[in-house]
């Protein structure tokens, strides 16, 4: 048996998708996925680089489309895999055209899948490195707040174009801290999840100016898609939801967040 499910809604503005991990899609050949992604006017899409393994192709899928851009960094989960070859590697490529930020990056202790002293000294290198080349960051941070805040705090004055907190399931803390400082916050579908209420509280709670919108497909799918293999061509549903629970107007969304991701990671737009 399978019900019918709501159609993917398309708005007249453009959106984009400002986190995604398109080589870790699974369920349709690539061609297919960004023909469906433009097809709901998602504008511009941002493939996130996790692991060395992945830095070359994050490099080579920001060429498969105008349209298509990409990150470098290493994520928390494979902190101890970094060395100086890596960082050298994303030293090189972290203002190629098509690259507009350093991530993601950060700690994550739920699952602990490094040591959090090589954790947090490979977040602090990786932070420096957007300093040198003037990037922002996407940053990943779970159950990790007080040591997120500390090391962001190290970086105050010297990190000037911030970036986002993705994925955003922190506590106020550091939602706080974050939005002081200007980061944005980055939200997905787990805003649609029925237990995600401590997230929404924390969309109520973050102006509409440091939103970003995001899917982190392939994980994390959105209501009423769940069960599914996640894809950026979701990412409406995320914008409905936000617009529910701020009870904004869903075009003051829409535009709001389409210029929160301009001005984050294309500044020159
Ligand atoms: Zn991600």
């Amino acid at each position: 048996m399978s019900k019918k499910r709501r159609e993917i809604p398309v708005f007249d503005h453009p959106i984009i998708e400002t986190h995604c991990h398109l080589d870790y899609l699974k369920d349709r050949p690539l061609e297919e996925t960004l023909e469906q992604t433009q097809g709901v006017n998602i504008e511009k899409v941002i493939t996130i680089a996790v692991s060395p393994d992945n830095l070359a192709r994050v490099r080579e899928l920001s060429q498969v489309a105008p349209w298509v851009y990409g990150t470098q960094g290493i994520h928390p989960h494979d902190a101890e895999s970094y060395s100086d070859d890596v960082e050298a590697e994303i030293r090189a490529h972290a203002r190629d055209e098509k690259i507009v930020a350093v991530g993601e990056i950060g700690l994550d202790y739920f699952y602990d899948n490094a040591d959090r002293d090589v954790q947090r000294e490979v977040f602090r290198r990786q932070l420096q490195i957007a300093c040198d080349t003037d990037r922002p960051v996407v940053i990943h941070s779970r159950e990790a707040d007080e040591d997120t805040i500390a090391i962001l705090g190290e970086f105050e004055d010297t990190l000037k174009r911030r970036g986002v907190i993705h994925s955003f399931t922190s506590g106020p803390g550091l939602a706080r801290y974050a939005l002081d400082q200007g980061w944005c916050l980055g939200f997905n579908g787990i805003t649609t999840f029925n237990k995600a209420e401590n997230v929404r509280d924390i969309v109520r709670m973050a102006p509409i100016e440091q939103i970003l919108l995001e899917t982190d497909s392939p994980f994390l799918t959105p209501v009423p898609y769940r069960g599914k293999e996640n894809a950026p061509f979701y990412l409406p549903f995320v914008a409905e939801k936000i617009a529910e629970v701020k009870e904004l107007p869903l075009e003051e969304v829409i535009g709001k967040t389409y210029q929160n991701s301009l001005r984050t990671f294309f500044p020159g737009e």
